[in-house]
């Protein structure tokens, strides 16, 4: 098995939003701001090959949403899927399964771009699976006005319609193995309804892809939870019983949304869970 991280294209969001009832003046320290109060925010995916397998955990913005959409994100990086894919001598045609840890629009865009003349939309990679959860997709589909703006139609009706979309089988929660993907998945409902998390072992370690549970170093101390999550109190509840496992077990935490660090190990502290080595993928397994 290899695992490849793949940067989608980084954008911005605003601080604020993104630390709650987090101060600016403690959140800064981690995540600066620039002058319109927004921080840096990667949508890093991770490209998995086993064999014949080729799996993409999440596909960032996508590029199909108009300049007006993507003027409210900041596009900033000189990379994108493609070429990140290619980097490592991939091209979309070659995935065979496409994972959703859930579907608000930077993490699913990607699965859907325009048709060749632009009159519709089609799934961007032909040959792969689309896997997501049935409790997930009926939330996602049938949105409350809270999420509403971040589950976007053009992301979710094509995916159905190509006949290309899989609900894995929720046999255990809040965590299972998987048969059809090979890797672990821990199940949160503080973000959103049935988010879900990878945990892939490889070369001797675990990682888990944190996604929006953890999604910068910043957030790690417990109650740093991001201002986007429906159900907070449950998000700290899930999330300090997550930190507590990582830290026991020597989890190497996945980051898809900050932009400057990949993976890191957590400890216990006299103040809770805090952050103990950051490193990249190429320090640790190359
Ligand atoms: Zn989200």
């Amino acid at each position: 098995m290899t695992i490849y991280p793949i940067e989608t294209g980084n954008f911005k969001l605003d601080g604020g939003a993104m630390f709650g009832v987090v101060p600016k003046t403690i959140w800064q320290r981690t995540n600066p701001a620039d002058a319109n109060n927004l921080i840096d925010i990667a949508a890093r995916s991770l490209l998995i090959k086993d064999g014949n397998k080729l799996t993409l955990i999440d596909t960032g913005l996508g590029n199909k949403q108009s300049d007006k959409f993507f003027g409210y994100y900041h596009l900033w990086s000189d990379y994108n899927l493609d070429s990140s894919l290619a980097a490592h001598g991939f091209q979309r045609d070659d995935i065979t399964d496409v994972f959703m840890t859930h579907l608000h629009f930077d993490h699913c865009g990607g699965c859907i771009q325009w048709n060749k003349n632009r009159t519709g939309y089609e799934p961007a990679f032909k040959n792969a699976k689309f896997w997501t959860n049935e409790d997930h997709w009926k939330w996602a589909t049938e949105p409350n006005p809270r999420e509403k703006a971040s589950f976007l139609t053009e992301n979710l009706l094509p995916m159905q319609e190509s006949g290309q979309l899989h609900f894995l089988r929720m046999n255990q929660l809040p965590y299972m193995e998987t048969s059809e993907l090979g890797f672990g998945i821990h199940f949160v409902d503080g973000h959103t309804d049935k988010q879900m998390l990878p945990q892939i072992r490889y070369k001797g370690k675990t990682i888990v892809f944190v996604a929006d549970l953890i999604p910068t170093v910043g957030h790690i101390p417990l109650v740093y939870v991001i201002g986007y999550d429906t159900r907070p109190l449950l998000t700290l509840k899930e999330k300090g019983a997550f930190l507590n496992y990582a830290a026991e077990n020597k989890i190497y935490l996945c980051f898809e949304h900050d932009a400057h660090n990949q993976l890191c190990t957590v400890k216990h502290t006299d103040k809770g869970v805090r952050l103990d080595s950051i490193y990249t993928f190429d320090e640790l397994f190359n």
